[in-house]
């Protein structure tokens, strides 16, 4: 009977793992179909934050020129929205999927918000906190277990990015 049941647990974890990747995916869709709008203005970065539940409690897109702000950050802008929404400031049963690694302000903001799972797109090796340049995930400075997950989507993501560059620099 034990046995049974531990067998039961273990189906039931694979089964929650490919729903989870599933929804990655299908959330990662949903970025990249608002990077478009985003990109009009803003380099196209947009982040969500589910629950436990698979429920999206936060969303933000890149808002640096449109507001002038610095913090500008679309995880940082889903973040306030998520903790508004939950009146907490912790987040470890939470994930935050972004189409691009998020930057070292950001991986930080995400370490204090002890955020259970970051799941990104396309890696950035020029400011990317989470392994790109440096792994804030993994630094003695965080406090928490957080799971990192690379890497979905990633060509699309990677293309929506330097296609946006691209267009950049022909404008100018
Ligand atoms: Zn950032």
């Amino acid at each position: 009977m034990k046995k049974v049941c531990h067998k039961m647990n273990h189906n039931k974890i694979i089964q929650n793992k490919k729903i989870a990747q599933l929804d990655y995916i299908k959330w990662m869709k949903f970025i990249l179909r608002r990077s478009d709008e985003v990109g009009k203005v803003e380099l196209p970065i947009t982040a969500v934050i589910i629950d436990e539940n698979g429920r999206c409690i936060g969303r933000g897109s890149n808002k640096r020129e449109t507001n002038n702000d610095p913090l500008g950050h679309a995880e940082l802008i889903a973040l306030r929205q998520a903790s508004w929404i939950t009146n907490d400031w912790r987040f470890n049963k939470c994930s935050i999927i972004v189409n691009l690694e998020p930057c070292t302000m950001c991986a930080a903001a995400l370490v204090q918000a002890r955020m259970g799972k970051v799941i990104y797109g396309a890696e950035d090796l020029k400011r990317g906190g989470f392994g790109g340049t440096i792994d804030l995930s993994d630094h003695k400075s965080a406090h928490h277990k957080m799971f990192i997950i690379r890497g979905i989507l990633e060509q699309d993501c990677k293309n929506k990015i330097t296609t946006w560059f691209k267009k950049l620099r022909n404008q100018k």
